[in-house]
């Protein structure tokens, strides 16, 4: 299906999201489907993307990067689940390096970005805890000073790909929330490698119908040194927030993406399957959503490159994202419902591949941030209306 609003990328956009494209086509939603079977994670596909320089995307080339700034992550992440490929490792990599690049010192960037640019290294994101749910202010995990470093106990859930990981970024306290006055301080962020003593991971009973997982993960007095806390003690949550920014873009772009390729998938069909004598997309009941559905796509897409380009430009953009997050998650999972309706019941089948796409579809309602928590957001901060919480 074309895409008109890749027409509005510059040359060079236009060969990232080729090159990243062709890659993902190599491997293909079969390469996907079977290592979920197989519980394996995709470490062919990682690394391919590694060689193509794919990883370094968003890094500056200082670094070991490959340069193009988040619009050009954006359009990776989203080039591959135009393919089929949802792949969260790169999402999540790509926005806990953009804390450290935000925050981090030359060494730390470095010693952390450097290897998952050039050496196909990943690094997990750990904010999630059972207690505080959507509250982030309210985590308890600790880290204690101890000499000139830390010592980390506390515990997370649903880390995405925390064992496929070799760094961690943590977020944690190291004031409790009750010793504050402002909720905001005493957030401390920090890179921890996951193979370090006290680290416990335990794999979650999830099934986003493919191969990458969620844990759960115990730290029990996990010593970290100074050079590992990112940015200044108890000042964690502005970085933080940048980089939730970063992460909106990510799964909005994935969003978009896929849902292109469950619609693609639908029109295709609708174009030979017959029913009462003609092609069933001549029937205006499923075309006109199908095109309600594209509208939509194509809307959320523009809405992210747009928000992309912002933070580029200024660092700036949390609105934009927000609202770019909230549409394409929507717009996603639109298609996929308006694609599974053309296929009727055959949609149902596993090997129609879209039943298959709804649960990651679906998460991005709820995951990174709930849309309630978002609307919560625009409501309070961009319109300026009294908050309920
Ligand atoms: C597959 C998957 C992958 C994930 N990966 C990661 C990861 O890699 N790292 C990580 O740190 N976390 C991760 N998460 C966690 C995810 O970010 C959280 O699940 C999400 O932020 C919601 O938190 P919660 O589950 O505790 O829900 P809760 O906070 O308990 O919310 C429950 C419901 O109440 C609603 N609600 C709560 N407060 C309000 C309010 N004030 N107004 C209106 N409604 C409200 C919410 O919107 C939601 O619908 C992942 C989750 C999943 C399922």
């Amino acid at each position: 299906m074309r895409i008109p609003l890749h027409e509005t990328l510059t040359d060079e956009e236009g060969l990232l999201l080729k090159t990243a494209r062709s890659v993902a086509r190599v491997f293909g939603r079969s390469y996907w489907l079977e290592k979920w079977r197989r519980r394996e994670p995709p470490d062919e596909l990682w690394e391919e993307m590694r060689r193509q320089g794919l990883t370094g995307v968003g890094v500056p080339e200082r670094y070991g990067g490959s340069g193009f700034g988040l619009r050009g992550a954006v359009l990776t992440q989203e080039a591959l689940a135009l393919e089929g490929l949802p792949v969260l490792q790169f999402l999540v990599t790509h926005f806990s390096r953009h804390i450290v690049l935000s925050a981090g010192t030359e060494e730390q960037i470095r010693r952390f970005v450097t290897p998952t640019c050039t050496e196909g290294r990943r690094m997990s994101f750990a904010l999630t805890e059972p207690e505080a749910g959507s509250n982030t202010w309210r985590i308890s995990t600790l880290a204690r000073r101890d000499g000139d470093g830390y010592v980390i106990t506390g515990q997370k859930v649903f880390i995405s790909g925390a064992r496929e990981s070799d760094y961690m970024l943590l977020v944690a306290r190291t004031k409790r929330y009750d010793e504050v006055g402002d909720k905001r301080y005493g957030i401390s962020l920090f890179v921890l490698e996951t193979s370090d003593p006290g680290i416990r991971m335990e794999p979650l009973d999830i099934d986003m119908k493919g191969p990458e997982w969620q844990y759960a993960v115990y730290l029990d007095s996990v010593r970290a040194s100074s050079d590992q806390l990112i940015g200044r003690e108890g000042e964690g949550y502005r970085t933080l927030f940048e980089g939730l920014n970063v992460e909106r873009l990510m799964i909005a772009a994935i969003s978009v993406g896929l849902g292109d390729f469950a619609l693609s998938k639908a029109v295709e069909y609708a174009k030979t399957r017959r029913v009462f004598d003609v092609p069933i997309g001549s029937h205006q009941g499923l075309q006109f959503p199908m095109a309600r559905a594209f509208a939509h796509l194509e809307a959320a897409r523009s809405m992210v490159y747009a928000a992309a380009a912002l933070h580029d430009r200024s660092g700036k953009g949390l609105e934009l994202a927000n609202a770019a997050k909230l549409l394409a998650s929507e717009a996603g999972l639109e298609a996929l419902d308006v694609a599974m309706q053309a296929f009727g019941g055959y949609a149902f089948e596993l090997g129609t591949d879209l039943i298959t796409l709804y649960p990651i579809l679906r998460l991005f309602k709820t995951a990174p941030v709930t849309n309630e928590l978002i609307l919560g957001y625009i409501g309070t901060h961009v319109l300026g209306l009294p908050k309920s919480y």
